[in-house]
């Protein structure tokens, strides 16, 4: 039930979900990704220039909403996550 411009904006995000290597600016690939916390995540990243071959931890973080939740905040921690 996602209207015609999310579905857009999806298809932009999978096309550029690529992160670019710090050192090199090559094209990284995803390794592993941990949930620390419901709020924050790391991923492993491998950059696949041969040449580089730079591994690092990324962090990722929600930093605004660009829509707020339909669900009905009750617990600002919000410590038992259920989908
Ligand atoms: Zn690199």
């Amino acid at each position: 039930m996602s209207s015609p411009v999310t579905q857009a904006r999806r298809r932009n995000l999978n096309r550029a979900n690529r992160t670019i290597c710090p050192v090199c600016g090559g094209t990284c690939s995803t390794v592993k990704t941990d949930q620390i916390t419901p709020q924050y995540r790391e991923a492993t990243l491998a950059c696949e220039n041969v040449e580089c071959a730079a591994v690092f931890v990324a962090s990722i973080t929600p930093v605004r909403f660009l829509q707020p939740s339909r669900k009905a905040q009750t617990d600002e921690t919000n410590s038992s996550p259920q989908a």
